[in-house]
């Protein structure tokens, strides 16, 4: 493993902030609730990916690298948050992103534009050939003679893993006695950090449907990160709420934005965060988390996918109400 400084990129610790009108509408004590905000962690708009960035791109600075490359969805809140901390550190950067032009608009790759990264449209491929499209970007590179560094998919490895140990380290300073953290769950080094420092028993992850197997990677990645064992097949992995898939908006979802917006003045997004809530919603109805238990749901950015994702701003929009009816 890697024992590289991480580069700081965000302000630390994020605040936590009690939600006590969504706690109410969730059907839990009105003290129970706290909300991490790791929406606000710095640079770029913020995101859980600028704790990952912080050891990834630490890395590859330590490597000599002047340009970073990585994979994602059009929509990637960690490609956005790279192409910033690029421009933050002078490196260039080039996001090898699943798809072809104008598959979406607007929300992250707006912002990836406005950081001046550099966009390789990889066709309709999975992760195996956004994989091999993002190793041609780096031969290309390396043959003009750049020195790319390749930060993996979701910036989530052990290394990016480490970034949210912290997280989990100041949740236990900020919340004495926290019985769950819940977060989304997408490739899985966020929540792996958090079961690093919390206990796999303490870490409720949503599974946003970006993996075969959540599970398993979260404990690959957490594993080496603690003295304690760490069991995939008891992780505490809800995979209830991915619906038609990945980029599918949802009822409960779209009901999960609306509660957080109207209770609390929060806003979340239609892949990640919405997708958390509506599971811990589902998890008091079934008992998994219940009234009387300190509780945080880890906000963990994401806002810029909302304004990328039509269908989300379609129902956004439909709630409008008109003054005088
Ligand atoms: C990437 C992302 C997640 C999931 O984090 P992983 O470490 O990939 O599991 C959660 N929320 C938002 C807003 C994200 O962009």
């Amino acid at each position: 493993m890697s024992h590289h400084p991480p580069v700081p990129l965000g302000t630390f610790p994020t605040p936590v902030e009690p939600a006590p009108r969504l706690a109410a509408a969730l059907g839990l004590g009105p003290d129970d609730l706290w909300v991490k905000r790791d929406d606000l962690t710095g640079p770029g708009g913020g995101g859980n990916k600028i704790r990952k960035l912080e050891w990834t791109v630490g890395a590859a600075l330590a490597e000599g690298a002047d340009t970073l490359v990585t994979t994602g969805a059009p929509q990637s809140n960690h490609a956005r948050l790279t192409a910033a901390a690029g421009a933050r550190l002078g490196l260039d950067v080039v996001l090898v992103l699943r798809g072809s032009p104008g598959v979406s608009r607007s929300g992250n790759l707006a912002l990836d534009g406005l950081f001046g990264a550099r966009l390789a449209w990889a066709g309709e491929v999975d992760q195996a050939g956004l994989d091999r499209a993002a190793a041609e970007v780096g031969a290309r590179l390396r043959a003009d003679g750049a020195r790319p560094a390749l930060i993996p998919f979701g910036g989530s490895s052990v290394l990016g893993a480490r970034g949210y140990a912290r997280c989990g380290t100041e949740l236990r300073e900020q919340l004495p006695g926290l019985r769950t953290a819940v977060v989304a769950l997408g490739s899985g080094g966020t929540m792996a950090g958090l079961v690093a420092a919390l206990g796999g028993g303490s870490v409720l992850g949503v599974d946003v449907g970006a993996l075969a197997d959540p599970a398993a990677a979260v404990a690959e990645f957490a594993a080496p990160l603690t003295t304690e064992e760490v069991d995939a097949g008891r992780l505490r992995v809800r995979r209830d709420q991915v619906g038609a898939g990945y980029a599918a908006l949802t009822d409960a979802v779209s009901r999960a934005l609306r509660l957080a917006a109207r209770t609390e003045g929060l806003v979340l997004d239609p892949t990640y965060t919405g997708r958390a809530l509506a599971g811990l919603h589902a998890a008091v109805r079934d008992g998994d988390v219940r009234p009387g238990e300190r509780t945080v749901f880890v906000h963990t950015g994401g806002l810029p996918g909302l304004f990328g994702h039509p269908a989300a701003v379609a129902f956004a929009e439909e709630g409008a109400r008109t003054f005088g009816d």
